[in-house]
């Protein structure tokens, strides 16, 4: 279990003040200036030694990704951009920083955009965050009187602005490069890649994409060293990260916690376990609705990282498990994630935006077990058609919870379409 030293986000809760008092109370703007001072090169360097891999779940190296950006400030300037379009069902973890703990984002933006050569992020907000905009504006204006960020960030020399945008409810345009075409004023559509943002990103100019979460760790990392960071959780899978626990639990909640912490421990030392006992588990979603479900048997021993969850054909995504107890209908609920996927599909190529419909009308019948035994298999074919055949991974998002049910859940498919038969035959006779 994570020590309470080791905890960033110790306000996450909102107990204390958001502000920057409350802020430099807890150790934010602690030697900001001095961080700045070590460079690009060597801001880079540590975040790759710390191991941080993205945390808004797709979970790529992070100093990598930066490492990308040109070496030189050609005539084009660099620019950051944080995706804070939280949109992913079951997730609520970047929304508790930027109302609680804003001034890690903007502190983290600052030394990340001297990471990236940049002088300029970019936070586009989902719509649906008003309240948390209102307190991320908030702390930029402190952060600007307190000539934290602006002309002379720090004391240091380096122009830093931070620009809020608040985007209007689109799931697609937390898709990097939709989020970057709704930021310019268009509509949100992921862009053909290549070229990639690194090269040609916002405005036409080299850009990095980061997640709220993943820019928020970045001063306590370049604060205590990459050693301490890459020292907690597990090889490859290194640091705190924060989880969402929903559903069937005695108690829903954020926490923080160490990367690789057994699913089960995660479940019962926090969020008051599983309603009606750990035997009550049917099935877990371990990172937002977008990954495969896994069955209590899996749920027992598997440990919450990008690689062990990897292994057992599942995904850390964003870190937010949907727990499922025995009362639920497990084919119901996962056909109502494929509602949202087509209704989400922003229609732009063909095997989703007609898949996710297909997928979506196949999964209600299979609900009420309308179909034949041979559909499932048919089902399964269409998932893999779709998966890997889009532009944006929304098509994998949405084939990939319906492969989880037909690999894990099967006999319950089955079951529903053999009893209706049965009910049709006793009719019929
Ligand atoms: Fe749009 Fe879906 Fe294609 Fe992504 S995969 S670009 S959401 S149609």
């Amino acid at each position: 279990m994570l020590r309470d030293q080791d905890r960033i986000f110790t306000n996450i809760y909102g107990f204390a003040d958001a502000g920057l008092k409350g802020a430099r109370a807890r150790g934010d703007w602690d030697g900001t200036k001095a961080l700045i001072a070590k460079g690009r090169e060597q801001i880079v360097e540590e975040v790759k030694a710390s191991e941080l891999r993205g945390r808004g779940g797709a979970g790529f190296s992070t100093g990598m990704k930066w490492s990308f950006m040109p070496k030189e400030v050609g005539p084009r300037p660099h620019y950051l951009v944080i995706n804070a379009d939280e949109g992913e069902p079951g997730t609520c973890k970047d929304r508790e920083i930027l109302r609680h703990e804003p001034h890690k984002l903007i502190e983290g933006a600052l030394l990340s955009a001297v990471g990236i050569g940049a002088h300029a992020a970019y936070c586009y907000v989902r719509g649906e965050f008003y309240r948390e905009t209102e307190v991320l504006e908030r702390a930029v204006d402190e952060a600007y009187d307190a000539g934290l960020i602006g002309a002379d960030a720090c004391g240091s020399g380096w122009a830093f602005d931070f620009y809020v945008h608040r985007g209007a409810g689109a799931y697609i345009c937390g898709e990097e490069s939709a989020l970057i075409e709704s930021l310019e004023g268009r509509k949100g559509q992921p862009r053909l890649k290549p070229p990639f943002p690194a090269n040609v990103g916002l405005y036409g100019c080299p850009s990095t994409v980061n997640n709220v979460e993943s820019i928020a760790v970045v001063p306590e990392i370049l604060r205590r060293g990459a050693a301490w960071f890459a020292g907690l959780g597990r090889p490859r899978n290194t640091g705190v990260k924060l989880f969402n626990i929903s559903g069937h639990v005695e108690q829903p909640c954020t926490v923080e916690e160490e990367m690789g912490i057994p699913l089960r421990e995660l479940i019962e030392k926090h969020a008051g376990g599983v309603r009606g006992g750990w035997d009550n588990l049917q099935a877990v979603i371990p990172g937002g609705s977008s990954v495969p479900v896994l069955p209590k048997s899996i749920c027992d021993s598997v440990r919450m990282d990008f690689d062990s969850l990897h292994e057992v054909k599942s995904g850390l995504g964003t870190a937010a498990v949907i727990v499922m107890d025995r009362s639920t209908d497990v084919v119901r609920a996962i056909a109502r994630l494929s509602k949202f996927y087509k209704h989400e599909s922003c229609g732009q190529c063909t095997p989703c935006r007609e898949g996710t419909g297909w997928m979506w009308r196949m999964m209600e019948r299979m609900v009420e077990g309308r179909a034949g035994v041979e559909e499932i298999d048919l089902l399964d074919e269409v998932t893999r058609q779709v998966e890997g055949h889009t532009i944006c991974a929304l098509g994998d998002a949405a084939a990939w919870p319906i492969q989880g049910l037909i690999r894990h859940f099967r006999p319950e498919l089955e079951r529903r379409i053999v009893e209706r038969q049965v009910a049709g035959e006793g009719k019929a006779a």
